[in-house]
């Protein structure tokens, strides 16, 4: 069933506008009375039926609403330091389709990229890339994915558990620091292909983050979050 975000929503119809409208004419070739999902991007999600078709902009009926199940009960966001090119999509396509919540692309000690502004373009592609891939995976959220952020400013506040996957801590492992509650919400710091110098790890932790290791192998910087975020969810969701 094909799914469309959407939130230009009526009593019994919404309306699906931009790139989605020739997509739905031309590629799926949709037309009246076809059904679909429509999603509000805020866990709500509806069955739908197209009832108009027109150059900008598609027409549903809408079935009552519903709170959409496919959201993990806990919010993952994956502070992510800059990967070589490319990875990143690779990195937001999965974490997207294993639950996380919204991304904060990182500048770190040692990213080989270091991203000049103006920023918007990168940031609206890895956007596009969290949406396609909330749409396939029949996500009731587009996780975000916010402006990057120096290491020096990440505001690790808003957080019930912060957690830096550093491959130099031995002792604490993610399953141990999650035993001892982690709460709803949940930071994830993962370092660049370089890894995190000993001095980015003492301001984390200075910031409340806690250093976990992921196991005795040493994990590229893109296998890293998907890995957390997979383990993360499996240890607390019901
Ligand atoms: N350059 C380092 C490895 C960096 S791996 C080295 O060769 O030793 C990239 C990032 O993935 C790390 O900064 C860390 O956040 C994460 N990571 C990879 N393997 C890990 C492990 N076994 N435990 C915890 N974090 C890991």
């Amino acid at each position: 069933m094909h799914r469309f975000f959407t939130n230009d929503i009526q009593t019994g119809r919404a309306v699906v506008r931009g790139d989605d409208v020739k997509h739905i004419a031309k590629v799926l070739r949709l037309k009246r009375g076809d059904a679909v999902q429509l999603c509000d991007g805020r866990g709500n999600e509806c069955d739908a039926t197209v009832s108009e078709i027109l150059s900008d902009a598609v027409t549903f009926e809408t079935a009552p609403w519903r709170r959409a199940n496919s959201e993990p009960d806990v919010s993952i966001t994956l502070f992510q330091c800059l990967p070589k090119a490319g990875k990143m999509e690779t990195i937001i396509q999965k974490c997207v389709e294993l639950g996380a919540c919204a991304f904060v692309p990182v500048q770190s000690e040692r990213c080989v990229v270091v991203l000049k502004p103006p920023y918007e373009g990168r940031i609206e592609r890895w956007q596009r890339v969290s949406e396609e891939a909330a749409k396939q995976s029949r996500r009731g959220v587009i996780p975000k994915v916010s402006l990057p952020v120096a290491l020096d400013k990440l505001d690790l506040a808003p957080f019930d558990t912060a957690l830096v996957a550093y491959e130099n801590e031995h002792a604490v492992s993610l399953k141990a620091a999650l035993r001892e509650g982690a709460g709803k919400r949940i930071a994830i710091v993962i370092g660049p292909e370089g890894g995190f110098s000993e001095a980015e790890i003492a301001k984390l932790s200075a910031k409340g983050a806690r250093a976990v290791t992921l196991g005795t192998r040493i994990l590229r910087t893109e296998t890293a979050g998907m890995a957390m975020t997979a383990q993360i969810l499996y240890e607390v969701e019901p």
